[in-house]
């Protein structure tokens, strides 16, 4: 079997068929694997074990487009991957027309350094996020010198509520709308995403305390969740057993508690159940774990580096 980098480095030498699609750039908890200092992670030795920070990104081949969701630590790697696949647009610096942002937790927006003086230098690059974490990127360092130097160009967005949908669209080719999920908020408040492009549409919650916290629309997840033909769901934790203590108090979904609340639902639903965001902890991170096999065998997936979805097919 190829490895997904290596079969994603492979196709994209390739003519692709497919005009619109969403790669998977990274599918791992923020700080990765193998962590720092943890020196028996098999990932040290063999390296396409390696956990690279969650970040998911769409492609129009056709009109020269890239969107990214995430700008991770791992962002060099990542970045040099969605190359590989789609090479950057002549005259868009870096080749990215809009990097959308959850929050301000390391694995989430640190990526954004490689942007500055010390790195790529680039020149305005568009980067949407919620009206705190803006605010938070503006004023404080090293961030604001991003945007006192003219590296990127914040476009703070709005979180939509009971209210109403907030939405967002980019060159007529992708509507985004952004919502504010409970999280720890220390520098900025949490988004999720749900996109709409190609005709499809996308739930990218990646980083959440509780699905049951957020409140989106004041409906429950069950009156929602069939709607969207992808859905990238936290799953940080496989179950309450992993950690070396009590992780009653620790918030986030489980996999095995998903994957039995998401039961009900017809195999063609749970098989668009792509599991991502898993900490260094969580056996799925290995595809040949009896963990990763018992989420096959309920018909769920697992979101992993180099995985391609066609859009338009
Ligand atoms: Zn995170
Ligand atoms: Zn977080």
């Amino acid at each position: 079997m190829i490895a997904p980098l290596a079969a994603a480095l492979l196709f994209a030498s390739q003519p692709t068929p497919c005009a619109i699609e969403l790669v998977v750039l990274g599918a791992g908890q923020d700080a990765g694997a193998p962590q720092i200092a943890n020196n028996n992670d098999p990932a040290w030795a063999d390296p396409e074990r390696r956990l690279l920070a969650t970040s998911i990104a769409f492609v129009d081949h056709e009109r020269g487009l890239r969107y990214l969701f995430e700008a991770t630590p791992d962002i060099r790697e990542q970045l040099h991957l969605l190359d590989q696949i789609a090479p950057p647009a002549e005259g868009k610096d870096l080749g990215l027309d809009m990097v959308f942002l959850t929050h301000a937790h390391i694995g989430h927006y640190a990526g954004l350094m490689f942007f500055g003086f010390e790195s790529a230098n680039a020149r305005g690059i568009k980067v949407a996020a919620l009206p705190r974490m803006a605010d938070y990127l503006a004023s404080n360092g090293p961030w604001s010198q991003l945007v006192t130097f003219g590296n990127i160009e914040l476009h703070p967005i709005e979180p939509s509520s009971d209210d109403g949908i907030n939405a967002y669209s980019y060159d007529e080719a992708m509507i985004v709308v952004p919502w504010q999920v409970p999280h720890r908020d220390e520098f900025s408040e949490t988004a999720a995403y749900t996109i709409s492009i190609a005709g499809k549409s996308i739930l990218f919650v990646p980083d959440v305390d509780s699905l049951d916290e957020w409140d989106k629309g004041g409906k429950p997840v069950e009156q929602w969740i069939d709607f969207y033909d992808y859905k990238f769901i936290d799953s940080t934790f496989f179950d309450d057993n992993e950690l070396d203590r009590d992780m009653s108090a620790i918030p986030h979904p489980r996999t095995k508690g998903t994957m039995k609340r998401f039961g009900h639902l017809s195999p063609e639903q749970r098989a668009k159940v792509h599991f991502i965001h898993y900490n260094h902890s969580n056996p799925i991170r290995f595809p040949d774990s009896p963990e990763t096999k018992m989420v096959k065998k309920d018909g769920f997936n697992v979101a992993r580096r180099g995985d391609r979805h066609c859009l338009t097919e």
